[in-house]
């Protein structure tokens, strides 16, 4: 908890972790436990047991968001337009915790547990990556992780296998008509008109054209154009966000978009851009990790405790370390209204329940157990 405050009054986004790296190898360093920094921001460290065995990696988010926070709690943050809204500070808490666990019984433990600190899960293209191309996952059979989650009760945990986060894409499509006088249209092609024909047409891509069964969302969040009042835009820009589940579902989307645009600016001689960046990939559960991690769960916190949980439209760059080993990601109930921790995450007043800090770490102790004695089996 101490831990956890600490890291809350001190936040620093992606990238930037550099006081929260050094905390971590410091408190790392008073367990015995000797960290290694593979990028600019974040930290890597095995606990070798005494036994011999795999290893299975923690992984836990280090960074906060570029959020002013509103909370009155006596911890605050003291950096401005700076905040853990996420409850990264938690994550990077508990995985310290686990790491003081295990460093008291190195002797019983058969094989290797790995921590990995990864900066910049909220800056695409995040630092997960990074961190897997410095060889974090090499020798590595499992990796594991939580996010506490403002939506379950503290004490309850939810899990599933296959897909449970999504893909995150963005989009920038611009029109590019003719400007001209207001009153003059003939003379113009109009790229309001036309942007709003492409937001209307848009619609039809979940409704008309995804699979039903698979869920997809295409949300425009901003549209700018034009100048003044009586002059016809000459460029208007959509931009926005795009979720889906598999492979497929992302493909069609990415080439229905442009089909459409294509097709709207046709009919009117306009021109047009069209980028779309692909984000995380949707965080896929291995099954077989899943089944464990959730017997794991289950022992700490009782067996109705643990939810199927359904996929959620949110993204997490988790999904990396999922693509090259089998791995599991669990939502860690930390909601308690009585005390205010029932905000959604990246409100400016989130907060979770610390009760669910000691939660954590039993949890994952027990899944880093469980993991290692299937692995060397
Ligand atoms: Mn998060």
């Amino acid at each position: 908890m101490t831990w956890r405050r600490h890291l809350h009054s001190h936040p620093e986004v992606g990238f930037e972790e550099f006081a929260t790296t050094q905390f971590v190898i410091d408190t790392l360093a008073e367990m015995g436990i000797e960290a290694s920094r593979p990028g600019s921001t974040g930290a890597v460290a095995d606990i070798a047991g005494g036994r011999p065995g795999p290893t299975v990696a923690v992984r836990a988010d280090i960074d906060a968001l570029p959020v002013q926070e509103e909370s009155e709690i006596d911890y605050r943050s003291v950096n401005p337009g700076r905040m853990h809204a996420c409850g990264h500070d938690g994550h990077t808490a508990i995985v310290l915790g686990l790491a003081g666990v295990l460093s008291k019984e190195r002797e019983k433990l058969p094989g290797r547990v790995r921590l990995l600190f990864q900066p910049a899960e909220e800056k695409p293209p995040g630092g997960a990556q990074a961190l897997i191309k410095a060889g974090a996952l090499e020798g590595v059979s499992h990796v594991i992780g939580l996010h506490l989650w403002s939506e379950l009760p503290t004490g309850t945990a939810g899990i599933a296998p296959g897909p449970l986060m999504a893909n995150a894409d963005e989009f920038s499509v611009t029109i590019i008509g003719r400007g001209g006088h207001g009153s003059a249209p003939q003379q113009a092609i109009d790229s309001i008109v036309l942007a709003a024909q492409y937001v209307m047409a848009l619609q039809t891509i979940v409704s008309r054209r995804v699979d039903p069964l698979k869920p997809a969302v295409v949300s425009v969040g901003t549209i700018h154009g034009g100048f003044t009042f009586n002059v016809i835009a000459p460029e208007t820009t959509v931009t926005g966000t795009v979720r889906s589940f598999d492979a497929g579902t992302r493909d069609l989307i990415e080439a229905e978009m442009e089909r459409i645009v294509k097709a709207v600016c046709a009919q009117a001689g306009a021109e047009y851009r069209y980028e779309f960046r692909r984000g995380y990939p949707a965080v896929v559960n291995d099954p077989e990790v899943t089944e464990i991690f959730t017997r794991s769960a289950q022992s700490i916190l009782g067996r109705d405790a643990v939810v199927q949980h359904p996929p959620v439209m949110g993204g997490e760059d988790f999904a990396y370390y999922a693509q090259v080993v089998p791995s599991a990601f669990l939502f860690l109930g930390a909601r308690n209204p009585d005390k205010g921790a029932n905000y959604p995450h990246h409100h400016p007043r989130f907060n979770i329940d610390e009760d669910a800090l000691p939660i954590g770490v039993e949890v994952l102790r027990r899944a880093v157990y469980d993991l290692l004695a299937k692995a060397g089996s």
